[in-house]
């Protein structure tokens, strides 16, 4: 767990053991005494994608699905003493998925609430971060060079 505050955001990160653990807790706020079998048939707000078939109003067993299948997920919740950013990631999940989830989520964190409008913020993380491992970290850079770095948005 990581506690860091910024001028204007104090923010939480929250990590969770299992990808079952992140998914439960977002719902159990609202449904805090379902029993486990009736939170999985729980129909939510998510679409998803599954083995090539899209399911509006995924349940939370297809969402968690997705969720192993991805290998990060996670939610930003707001309360007035801070920002809390609750996730999981798999041991295998690659940097650029983490860092786009965590782009996306600050998104959410600094006030966007659309899911469109923080997906630019995932995508923008990943390519800063890309953009600064190519052109920064190493130091062979030489001035007045020009690099042309193409990006999937
Ligand atoms: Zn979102």
């Amino acid at each position: 767990m990581m506690k860091k505050t910024f001028k204007h955001l104090k923010l939480e990160l929250i990590h969770y053991k299992t990808a079952k653990d992140v998914v439960f807790s977002f719902f159990r706020d609202h449904h805090p005494r379902m029993i486990e079998r009736n939170l999985y048939k729980l129909e939510t707000d998510f679409s998803i994608r599954l083995n090539g078939v899209t399911y509006k109003k995924a349940t939370v067993s297809q969402l968690l699905k997705a969720v192993r299948g991805h290998g990060v997920w996670g939610y930003c919740e707001h309360t007035k003493n801070g920002k809390y950013i609750h996730y999981w990631s798999s041991k295998q999940q690659n940097r650029n998925k983490i860092l786009t989830f965590l782009g996306h989520e600050l998104g959410h964190a600094i006030g966007y609430v659309k899911e469109n409008d923080a997906n630019k913020f995932g995508a923008v993380t990943a390519i800063a971060c890309y953009i600064y491992d190519r052109q920064f970290k190493k130091h062979h850079k030489i001035a007045g060079t020009h690099h042309l770095y193409t990006c999937e948005v």
